[in-house]
């Protein structure tokens, strides 16, 4: 009997499903069936290819509550999050079908003749996604991918594979050509590593951990495969005196506990100006006992459970008795549920204060001027996401020129818009994926000179 993934419900740990494991062969086999689907897709019309995402993106759009609800039974997410989730989906694939037709080129002046590049799609692409966000961070990398005329198979997680599988078939639905798209729901180590070494797939787009991600480049390189990581973080919360403390202290909670704190972008790293401290503290006890911990298929509820065991124990060891802090109320009995939490009076240097947690759990850690807080924001292998309240905007400028991470926000802790670029400096990946050059990432760019002289006597 084939391997088979088990899918628990985060919230109650009752099965919603069991799925069969790719294997190597399974990987094979999908790589053959994408590659002849590849070549018809990128020989249709560009206006052809468009139509049909934004079909795609329709029909996931007249799914869009199934497909949250799923995301709520295998991750655990807040219906409200899962609801975004698939509006995002949909708006990633009708925003890359507008970049079908403007997916051009350059004519650059020569003597002697034309010279034009022309962006080619690279083959089949293999998408690895992780279990925290699975249905847009699958769709960041499928839709550009496809729009560039590219076939794509998706490796999503091993908890969370559901969502993925839906998708596939409303891809179907939609009209894409079979084995365009294609799903293999499978472990990293058998599915995942099969793509990354399979000479047929032209690129790797993945999204985890940074310790992965580097297997998988070392492993990649071996063929210079193209690569592109999106990986881990360990993002500061910069509050200077002069900020709108009570704004301030109101985002501060949602910006580390969204989505359980399993979001590469949390803040976790609360750095305040030692003048403002007491202030802000005194502030955030109450904004983090308001957050709503419970079923995540209610409306109102803010913080949903952790995905897993693995990871529940994971949160866990970061987080000693012997610390103090505060500490929200989660439920108790069957789920994997971990209060909202908040450290003080941490060496920041200590591995809850550098290390991904990927848990709610924050480390507020006191500053003295700007240079000691763009020192202690950058004092992290990390630099994916940061934030920083001020109402000087001279320091927003400097402050967010000083800080070494890939997507800033000045007085929101917004990062991620599907049309503006997204990726980490350090450790934290290489490339970029999103916005306006979206399409590019997935193409070569092949240069043609035509001679005007003639054909040689
Ligand atoms: P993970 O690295 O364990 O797994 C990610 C994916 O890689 C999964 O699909 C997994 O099956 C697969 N995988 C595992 N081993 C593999 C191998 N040897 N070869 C190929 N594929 C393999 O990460 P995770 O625990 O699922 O996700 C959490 C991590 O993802 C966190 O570190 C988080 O910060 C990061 N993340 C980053 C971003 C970003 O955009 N920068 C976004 C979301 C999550």
């Amino acid at each position: 009997m084939s391997d088979q993934l088990q899918v628990l419900n985060p919230a109650t740990e009752e099965v919603v499903a069991t799925v069969p494991a790719a294997t190597a062969a399974d990987v094979d086999a999908a790589v053959v069936r994408a590659t002849k689907a590849q070549s018809g897709w990128a020989a249709l019309a560009p206006g052809e290819r468009a139509r049909l995402l934004r079909r795609f993106a329709v029909t996931v759009d007249e799914h869009l509550e199934e497909l949250a609800r799923l995301e709520v039974r295998e991750a655990g997410h807040t219906v409200g999050n899962a609801r975004w989730e698939a509006g995002n989906v949909r708006d990633l694939l009708d925003y890359a079908a507008g970049g079908v037709e403007r997916l051009t080129g350059q004519q650059i002046p020569v003597p002697g003749g034309l010279n034009v590049t022309i962006l080619e799609p690279l083959g089949v692409v293999g998408v690895i996604a992780p279990w925290n966000f699975p249905m847009p961070i699958a769709a960041w990398g499928t839709a550009p991918a496809l729009a560039a005329g590219n076939a794509v198979l998706l490796k999503p997680a091993e908890t969370t594979p559901l969502t993925a599988l839906r998708l596939a078939e409303l891809a179907l639905e939609a009209g894409l050509p079979e084995g365009l798209f294609q799903v293999l729901p499978g472990h990293g180590s058998v599915a995942g590593n099969a793509l990354v070494e399979h000479p047929g797939v032209a690129k790797i787009v993945f999204t985890g951990s940074t310790a992965v991600g580097k297997q998988v480049l070392a492993k990649g390189s071996a063929l210079l495969k193209r690569v592109t990581l999106e990986l881990g973080g360990k993002s500061p919360n910069i509050v200077f005196a002069d900020a709108d403390i009570e704004a301030a202290a109101a985002a501060a909670p949602m910006a580390f506990l969204d989505n359980s704190g399993q979001d590469c972008c949390a803040r976790t790293r609360v750095l305040v100006q030692r003048s403002a401290y007491d202030r802000f503290m005194e502030l955030l006890g109450p904004a983090i006992e308001a957050v709503t911990v419970g079923d995540p298929a209610d409306e109102k509820t803010d913080m949903g459970p952790l995905i897993s065991k693995v990871q529940l124990d994971r949160v866990r060891s970061y987080v000693t008795d012997d610390l103090d802090g505060i500490r929200g109320k989660a439920p108790e009995g069957p789920g994997f549920w971990f209060p909202p939490t908040v450290l003080t009076g941490v060496d920041p240097h200590a591995r809850v204060a550098v290390e991904e947690v990927f848990g709610p759990v924050a480390v507020v850690l006191p500053f003295e001027d700007e240079a000691e807080a763009v020192a202690l924001a950058n004092a992290t292998d990390y630099g994916l996401s940061g934030s920083i309240w001020t109402r000087d905007v001279g320091r927003a400028l400097r402050v967010s020129q000083a800080v070494r991470a890939g997507n800033l926000s000045v007085n929101s802790h917004s990062s991620v818009r599907y049309w503006t670029p997204f990726g980490g400096f350090k450790q934290s990946g290489i490339g970029r994926e999103l916005g306006p050059d979206a399409l590019t990432a997935f193409t070569e760019t092949k240069n043609v000179f035509i001679s005007t002289e003639g054909p040689a006597q």
